[in-house]
């Protein structure tokens, strides 16, 4: 059997190609030409989705949590609490917004290690964004008392959680507002594309203005017309918006999302329990109001030798499946000691002991059975070879 082709994503539904046609014949792109447009009706068919009542869809999740932050109208050098395992673009997005980022400590199951959380809330915090990295979602029952407890905003960064549910509410709806990607490696692909969502209409307002909604365009946002009228003039225009096309390639995902994340989560857990018994991988589990939605798998390569962990990501290689480890992949954009745009780069042991061990595999939600076996076989072997490095 040949390779799986892990970076290969589903195929879009023909329903987007017809509206790209009828849209060709009439030119009509720009998401403010009309109230109903492409545009529009995607962000009311993902806020009645997930259950938010405001939604704005944007160029991409890292606009979004750009415009998260400016619409909470922080001061400047406010700090933000981040997760220190996240993807670059969210300290980037703290950058942006003229705050700073201040990294918390991750655990080996990938998500906020609470001791530090409290550390770091004591030093001040002015605002929390929550990566859910890979779709590991953390404590966010305990993260969300404290944030209310000490009257600090959470933002949700679910790029990569679209599906994912917390005591059955989605992911991203759980703080002030919530953010995720449609660039191709997220659940939903239209190249690029985001959306933030929030329950908080002043909020929404701002973020609408902000992201390019200038003169009375804001009055096509028919939901939210009431928040506008005291920021007319009032902010400034960063322009992060959508386009129509890259929405009539996303509506017509919305509708199969659903059996994506169901067969995602089939797909990993069938991975995970065939890695089960090997002595070298632990694959963290779900906390418990958690159901994930993965298209990738996250392990943990247990008692090996950096040789050892080489060794295991050699043998995977040459069967052509392809094992990230997170620290150890020259210039990793999920390595937190690779974001030297930082003042600073602090040091997190316990982060950085798990980045030089935890691998990351795709799995995209169209592979088949016998493709997610094939993948599973090689994980198996690799193990067996980096063990045996170990007794020579
Ligand atoms: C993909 C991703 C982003 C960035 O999303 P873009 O739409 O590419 O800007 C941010 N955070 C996480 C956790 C991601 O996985």
């Amino acid at each position: 059997m040949q390779a799986p082709n892990l970076y290969d994503s589903d195929t879009i539904p023909a329903e987007a190609l017809a509206e790209i046609e009828r849209m060709f014949s009439n030119g009509d792109l720009f998401r403010y030409t009309s109230q109903s447009s492409p545009v529009a009706l995607l962000e009311q068919e993902f806020a009645a989705m997930i259950g938010s009542k405001y939604a704005l869809a944007v160029s991409s999740c890292s606009a979004a949590l750009f415009l998260s932050l400016k619409a909470l109208d922080l001061p400047r050098d406010a700090r933000v609490l981040i997760p220190a395992f996240t993807f670059a673009a969210v300290p980037s997005a703290v950058l942006h917004a003229d705050c700073l980022p201040v990294l918390v400590e991750v655990g080996t199951d990938y998500r906020i290690d609470m001791a530090d959380f409290e550390a770091k809330l004591t030093q001040g915090a002015d605002a929390i964004l929550i990566s859910h990295m890979r779709g590991h979602t953390s404590d966010m029952d305990a993260i969300l008392k404290r944030a209310r407890a000490l009257n600090i905003p959470v933002v949700e960064d679910a790029a990569h959680s679209l599906g994912t549910t917390w005591h059955e509410q989605n992911i991203g709806t759980l703080g002030q507002i919530g953010c995720f990607s449609f660039q191709s490696y997220k659940m939903i692909n239209a190249g690029e594309g985001g959306i933030m969502v929030s329950d908080d209409p002043d909020l929404m307002a701002r973020a609408v203005i902000m992201s390019g909604a200038y003169e009375h365009n804001w009055k096509k946002h028919t939901m939210l017309q009431g928040a506008f009228q005291k920021w007319q003039n009032r902010l400034p225009l960063y322009n992060t918006r959508l386009s129509n096309l890259s929405a009539a390639v996303i509506r017509p995902q919305l509708p199969v999302l659903a059996h994506r994340v169901q067969k995602g989560r089939a797909g990993h857990d069938h991975i995970a329990e065939q890695l089960d018994d090997i002595r070298c991988i632990s694959v963290p589990t779900p906390l418990p109001p958690e159901v994930r939605a993965p298209d990738s798998i996250q392990f943990n390569l247990i008692d090996l030798s950096d040789q050892q962990v080489q060794a295991f990501v050699e043998s995977a290689a040459s069967d052509g499946i392809q094992v990230q480890v997170f620290g150890t992949t020259k210039d990793n954009a999920r390595a937190f000691w690779n974001w030297q745009f930082l003042a600073e780069t602090p040091d997190l042991p316990r982060t950085r002991a798990m980045l030089m061990r935890a691998c990351d595999v795709r799995l995209p939600t169209r592979l088949s059975r016998a493709e997610l076996g094939y993948i599973a076989e090689s994980l198996r072997r690799a193990a067996a070879v980096a063990m045996r490095k170990q007794a020579a």
